[in-house]
């Protein structure tokens, strides 16, 4: 599938539906965005292209300047509206996409489940959302801290992009297996699967390797690995006409 981001002075919105549609190679069985706003995190989403998403949002209110955006590659849950990403934690606080397998999904399910979840899709995305928050919620911990402890007990291939309405204009993104890069701008950044969707707006990217976690302000990019070692990133520019 296609991941895109943005956090930054400008509007959210239009990059990420432009990214989006530089991505639709990759999967195009619903497209979604969630936008940091006022009034907290909105979601739209909707199954198809990415043309049926803009359709979709109409005229909606979305004012935002941070923001992430995905299109789907079905491979739990049919192709549908409910099935597409961002998902919204239990809490309605943290939007999160997702790309990739979860592999022992049905496991963390089971736990959640046991513990009165109710999922609202049938994705192995949206078990790892709330397995995160939950961890957040039981632990009192920062968001980052539980995306750590949720990472260390999952398997499979994943990039993810979550943003919290308690930090309204931060994303953060981790990834293992599945391709991850983000855009340096003047204080903005930008993030895709590939470079395609920064190209227009920055040449200067650093590729985020297996087990490294991000977190990416308008003004500041923080690399950590699990362990929360800081990472000194490694900023590469891209020479193409
Ligand atoms: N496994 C997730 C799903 O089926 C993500 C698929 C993707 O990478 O698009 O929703």
């Amino acid at each position: 599938c296609g991941i895109v981001g943005y956090t930054g002075g400008k509007q959210a919105y239009p990059i990420l539906i432009d990214g989006l549609k530089k991505l639709e190679y990759r999967g195009y069985d619903s497209a979604g965005v969630a936008l940091l706003q006022n009034k907290g995190v909105s979601v739209f989403k909707k199954e198809g292209k990415v043309a049926k998403l803009e359709e979709h949002v109409g005229v909606s209110d979305v004012a935002s300047h941070t923001g992430i955006g995905h299109t789907r590659w079905a491979t739990h849950g049919e192709p549908s509206d409910r099935n597409a990403h961002p998902h919204l934690s239990k809490s309605g606080r943290i939007a999160m996409i997702h790309n990739g397998i979860i592999e022992n999904y049905a496991q963390l399910k089971n736990e959640l489940l046991k513990d009165g979840y109710e999922f609202k899709s049938d994705t192995d995305s949206e078990v790892l959302l709330n397995f995160i928050e939950d961890i957040q919620i039981k632990n009192e911990c920062s968001l980052e801290e539980a995306i750590r402890i949720a990472l260390k007990r999952v398997t499979g291939a994943y990039v993810i992009l979550l943003i919290d309405q308690a930090h309204p204009d931060t994303i953060i993104a981790a990834r293992k297996g599945s391709p991850l890069v983000i855009g340096i701008g003047q204080n903005e950044h930008f993030l895709g699967s590939d470079a395609s969707p920064m190209l227009a707006h920055t040449k200067e990217v650093v590729y985020i390797n297996d087990y490294e976690l991000a977190i990416v302000k308008p003004d500041e990019l923080i690399l950590k690995n699990l362990g929360n070692e800081v990472i000194t990133p490694f900023v590469q520019k891209l020479d193409l006409e």
